[in-house]
């Protein structure tokens, strides 16, 4: 297919709803062939099915991420498949906000298996193809929340400030080998995210405030990483800040 990214190929995680849906159908449109990873693969099917439709190419890899052996697979599968690796996406996260005191102790633990080792692994993965590229893209979608912090979402903050931290370190560590680092940091975006958040009271709360404003669409995050990804060689995005006119 024709577009910026024709020829290139992008793995995106999370692509079964949100922000990583959005960002998949929108990198396939510029041409990208895709591969979609999360659990639903049902949810990933359907995907496929439109951008195949469009013309496009995407090949659905079911992975639970949490697992860090499926996700170093869903970078060699995607590598087997598709041939390259062009841009990593590594949208999939979790958000469990809550108190600190009296929090179920599984959300730390499982916000940071998906929302840092998981990067992590697969970023770690992925530089094996892209390293001998000579070229790549790694986009770690972060949060407002990894610029700062607040009651109720210290642990949420913690993965996003680790997030942080580790693409800082992996832009300077491979922009020699043609490897870009791009992190992007929304505010509040209407998604599934908020479904999963265990603690009922801070759900409640954070529902309600969302309901007084016009939250970002996942479309629009779309927008900033097809920015980001389609600029010439020489300019590394390093980081796109983005919140709704609402949120303060
Ligand atoms: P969604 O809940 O709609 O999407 C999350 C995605 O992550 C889903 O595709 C889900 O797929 C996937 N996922 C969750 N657990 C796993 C797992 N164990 N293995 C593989 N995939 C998994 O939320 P968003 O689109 O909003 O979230 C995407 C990213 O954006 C997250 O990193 C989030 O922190 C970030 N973000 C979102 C904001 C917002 O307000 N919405 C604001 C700032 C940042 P499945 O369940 O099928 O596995």
């Amino acid at each position: 297919s024709s577009g910026p990214l024709s020829g290139q190929v992008a793995l995106v995680t999370g692509a079964s709803s949100g922000i990583g849906a959005a960002t998949a159908l929108s990198l396939a449109r510029a041409g990208a062939s895709v591969a979609l990873v999360a659990r639903r693969a049902d949810r990933l099917e359907a995907l496929a099915g439109q951008i195949r439709d469009l013309g496009g190419q995407a090949e659905v890899i079911g992975a639970d991420l949490s697992d860090q052996t499926q996700a170093r697979a869903a970078v060699q599968t995607t590598h087997e498949r598709l041939g390259r690796l062009d841009i990593l996406v590594n949208n999939a996260g979790l958000m469990l906000l809550g108190p600190v005191a009296g929090a179920d102790p599984s959300d730390f633990t499982r916000m940071l298996d998906l929302n840092v080792l998981a990067v992590m692994t697969l970023t770690h993965a992925a530089l094996d193809v892209m390293k001998p590229q000579g070229t790549g893209h790694v986009v770690n979608i972060s949060s407002v929340s990894g610029r700062g912090a607040s009651p109720l979402s210290a642990g949420y903050s913690a993965t996003k400030w680790a997030l942080g931290g580790f693409s800082e370190g992996l832009r300077q560590e491979v922009r020699l080998d043609g490897i870009r680092v791009t992190v992007v940091e929304p505010g509040v975006v209407a998604t599934e995210l908020t479904d999963h958040i265990t603690h009922q009271g801070t759900k409640d709360t954070y529902e309600s405030r969302i309901a007084t404003m016009t939250p970002l669409e996942a479309e629009d995050i779309a927008a900033a990483v097809l920015y980001a990804v389609t600029q010439p060689k020489r300019v590394n995005v390093n980081e796109i800040l983005i919140r709704p006119l609402d949120q303060g």
